[in-house]
């Protein structure tokens, strides 16, 4: 039974509805999961190749003007020595990135929208444009804004943009944030990046507190339906100093990394040629978290680039890995890491999924 599932999802995953995906996503026998995780690879490789590509990632600023709950940079954490690196700085971050044969980079922040904000962002666009002779792709990931500033930031050359919808449920969003978050605008904000011309990422937490396997699932149809280019998904992890915190209790970390990868391999199987990240948080539950998730169907790593001065006060999730190592010995890490799973790394190249190339 679960394995005609698995072949179908191989073989004819247009066919799949929510109940089959969900009934995936539970998968708990250890064979099982490995046929799995099998079948999402070949699919991974006929579609998208064994080639791994890097967007080097910059932390650039925990300034925040939300109050997720879940989040350690959440502006009521008090504990948090607040940052926000230079315009040079950011720009430096960038050209090693491009020296070292990074197709592409992220900056990454808390969210802000004030107007200083949107100039500053502007700004170190420019800069990183002109200090890379415009080769080095930017993809920003500074959550939600204005059609305005999109279209802002997009004209000073930014061309992905990276926004997790954290789950395609209103009603588990709406009780994991404040009364003034709002889920509608945040989907909207989807289709003014896609307006705006950008390629268009999303992705949600994996085992959320309340969140079901139907729930895991509508968030695969929620990827279909919006027709994403690439997604970035991580499990779920408890950071103390927030209202989620006591979940640290009876966290179990072997499980949480086992369902986030579930849904990695499903999501492969079910959207076949879209970049899918793994990411860090796979490998704070795991030292080899991120190789299973490539292992498991996605193609995208992001190594942190940030300075290690900044690291330690950008800390979305506890017991998360790489504090104090810096650009230089991530990359030979993550050379070595790759090579062991017999992956080879796509240097020099932006990477784009075929998804988007064939929308396009
Ligand atoms: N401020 C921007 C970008 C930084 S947060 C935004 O919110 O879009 C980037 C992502 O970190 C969030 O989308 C969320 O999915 C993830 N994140 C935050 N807290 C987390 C936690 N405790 N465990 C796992 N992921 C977390
Ligand atoms: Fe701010 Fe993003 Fe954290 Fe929410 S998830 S508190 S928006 S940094």
């Amino acid at each position: 039974m679960t394995r005609a599932l698995i072949d179908r999802a191989e073989n004819d995953p247009a066919s799949l509805g929510r109940d089959h995906l969900a009934a995936l996503l539970s998968l708990t026998d250890p064979l099982d999961t490995r046929l799995l995780h099998a079948a999402a690879y070949r699919v991974k490789a006929r579609e998208v190749g064994t080639t791994v590509y890097f967007r080097g990632i910059v932390e650039f600023s925990n300034l925040c003007v939300k109050n997720c709950d879940y989040c350690g940079i959440r502006r009521d954490n008090e504990n948090v020595e607040r940052f926000q690196m230079t315009v040079d700085e950011i720009v430096a971050a960038a050209r090693w990135a491009h020296q070292g044969g990074y197709g592409s980079i992220v900056l990454q922040s808390g969210e802000r929208g004030d107007d200083g904000f949107v100039v500053f962002v502007e700004d170190t666009l420019r800069a990183i444009h002109a200090a890379t002779g415009g080769e080095l792709g930017v993809t920003l990931s500074l959550g939600e804004q204005s059609p305005a500033t999109f279209r802002r930031w997009h004209a000073a050359g930014a061309h992905r943009y990276l926004l997790r919808i954290e789950t395609s449920n209103p009603e588990l969003y709406r009780a994991l944030h404040p009364e003034d978050h709002d889920w509608a605008a945040r989907r909207a904000c989807l289709d003014h990046l896609r307006a705006a011309g950008y390629q268009v990422g999303t992705g949600v937490m994996i085992g959320l507190p309340g969140q079901t396997a139907q729930d895991l699932a509508d968030d695969l149809l929620f990827f279909r339906d919006q027709d994403v280019d690439m997604i970035g998904m991580g499990p779920f992890i408890p950071h103390a100093d927030t209202p989620l915190g006591h979940l640290a209790a009876g966290f179990d970390g072997q499980a949480q990394l086992e369902l986030g990868l579930r849904m990695i391999a499903v999501t492969r199987l079910f959207l076949r040629d879209v970049n899918i990240a793994s990411t860090t948080a796979l490998q704070a539950l795991a030292p080899t978290g991120r190789e299973m998730g490539l292992l498991a169907g996605a193609n995208i790593i992001m190594p942190n680039i940030t300075d290690t001065r900044y690291r330690r006060a950008y800390q979305l999730y506890n017991g998360k890995p790489c504090l104090d190592e810096n650009g230089d010995q991530c990359r030979d890490c993550l050379e070595r890491r790759i090579e062991s799973i017999g992956e080879t790394i796509g240097y020099g190249a932006r990477g784009d999924s075929p998804r988007f190339r064939k929308r396009v």
